[in-house]
């Protein structure tokens, strides 16, 4: 094959939700000048395969904007694209398990009207019409953000995708990044079609990027686990009802659950989870699921099935065991490598889905103005020091993740 040379002002290295979402904010902000560089089809890595979860409910302001935002920004692609995204606006109800969750549920109402979002801590016996297969023996009450739901991650991948292109960003599917390399005025991305010249370099590669920069003396802190979710055949109790249940996220399992169709779909964060692929992501891994193991998952399912006893009595159709990006404190990678002018992360996203919308909006503003639109120091890729070990960074996720629902301190 001839080899050429191409140039963008802008080339984004991969493209799950993530990658199309910084790339539909880049247009936004009028910089098209964009190449997104995918190694197989857009949304084949982690994005497919997820659950679709979104929920405007987060334990920090500017968090709660990127989840805020992440669903705006789905919707306004679905309407200029016309590609669906198949929103269900069901709403979700983050439940408390003890006083202490009620009492941070309490805390954080200020932090939602400032933000102009509805929220309501409800009693337990404020829950029954809004979820009558929920059993509330032993809660305290339960956070409801009504706007919530869930959606295709796949349709809102390519709604996303199908409004760039219209605005003149390019993509190129098939066409992996195989290495990147600092030019005098900026970046040399390696393709096997040719070299790529650009000033600046998103890599929102997920769990892949780990491997990627490290040629370049960059470790970034995050691995993959195994996370699976269930699905149930059709609930008796769900066809009794004219309307769709909420999503519930609940801390004492961790879990969360919502209806799928006439049935249940069930994520679970195991207590003891197991890494994937920590020596590097296998070289063919492609749109492809992990052998499930529901016996590690049975201590969990058995809360479940406590909480909504209908999921117990529904039946097992599917279990799916993927593998999901995480750092130590299962935030995002969201910003500039400092050390490295040009060169900028949107990687390690665990709720990718929930987040990837608003994070693509937050870092195409600062590419484009040369600074953030919001504080948001949580997620900037400087917070964690360098040369943190891989073991330590591992070790660190694996608590982050068995900890599922539980809530940081107030000012982490
Ligand atoms: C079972 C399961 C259920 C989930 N449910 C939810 C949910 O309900 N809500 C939620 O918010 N999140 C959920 N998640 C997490 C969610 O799937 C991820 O956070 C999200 O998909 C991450 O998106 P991404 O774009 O960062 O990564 P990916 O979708 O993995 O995209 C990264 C892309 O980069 C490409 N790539 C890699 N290397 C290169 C290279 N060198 N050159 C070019 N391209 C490259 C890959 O092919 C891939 O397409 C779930 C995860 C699992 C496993």
């Amino acid at each position: 094959m001839k080899r050429m040379t191409d140039r963008a002002e802008i080339v984004i290295i991969g493209g799950g939700i993530v990658g199309c979402s910084v790339l539909y904010g880049l247009v936004r902000s009028n910089r098209t000048d964009c190449l997104l560089l995918e190694r197989r089809n857009l949304a084949s890595g982690s994005t497919w395969h997820a659950a679709g979860n979104v929920t405007r409910f987060g334990h920090h302001t500017g968090l709660t904007r990127l989840y805020a935002d992440s669903i705006t920004t789905y919707l306004e692609a679905e309407r200029e694209s016309g590609q669906g995204i198949g929103f269900h606006s069901t709403g979700s109800l983050r439940l408390a398990t003890t006083p202490g969750e009620l009492a941070r549920y309490h805390a954080l109402a200020a932090d939602f009207r400032r933000l102009g979002i509805e929220y309501r801590v409800l009693e337990p016996l404020e829950l029954e019409p809004l979820h009558p297969l929920l059993c509330t023996d032993g809660l305290f009450g339960a956070a409801h953000t009504p706007g919530d739901g869930h959606l295709d991650p796949t349709g809102a991948t390519h709604a996303l995708a199908t409004v760039a292109r219209a605005s003149g960003a390019r993509i190129r599917t098939r066409c992996p990044a195989l290495s990147l390399a600092p030019a005098s005025d900026g970046w040399e991305v390696e393709t096997a079609s040719g070299t790529i010249r650009c000033r600046q370099v998103v890599i929102a590669s997920s769990f892949w990027a780990r491997q990627f920069v490290r040629p370049l003396g960059i470790s970034l802190p995050l691995f993959a686990l195994e996370h699976h979710e269930i699905i149930t055949g059709p609930s008796e109790r769900i066809g009794q009802l004219d309307f769709e249940l909420p999503t519930v996220r609940d801390p004492h399992a961790p879990s969360n659950i919502r209806q799928e169709g006439s049935g249940f779909l069930c994520g679970v964060y195991e207590s003891d989870p197991v890494p994937w692929a920590t020596n590097g992501i296998p070289e063919h891994f492609a749109e492809e699921l992990l052998e499930p193991d529901i016996g590690r998952l049975e201590p969990h399912l058995l809360r479940v099935i406590e909480r909504i006893p209908a999921f117990g009595e529904a039946g097992i159709r599917a279990v799916n065991n993927g593998p999901i990006c995480y750092t130590p404190d299962g935030l995002p990678l969201l910003g500039p490598v400092r050390s490295r002018p040009g060169l900028w992360l949107a990687t390690g996203f665990s709720i990718g889905i929930g987040t990837g919308g608003g994070a693509g909006r937050f870092l195409a503003r600062w590419i484009a103005d040369g600074q953030p639109p919001y504080d948001l120091p949580i997620t900037d890729p400087g917070r964690f020091p360098d040369g943190l070990d891989a073991d330590t960074c591992l070790r660190r996720i694996i608590r982050t993740y068995a900890n599922g629902y539980a809530l940081a301190a107030p000012d982490d």
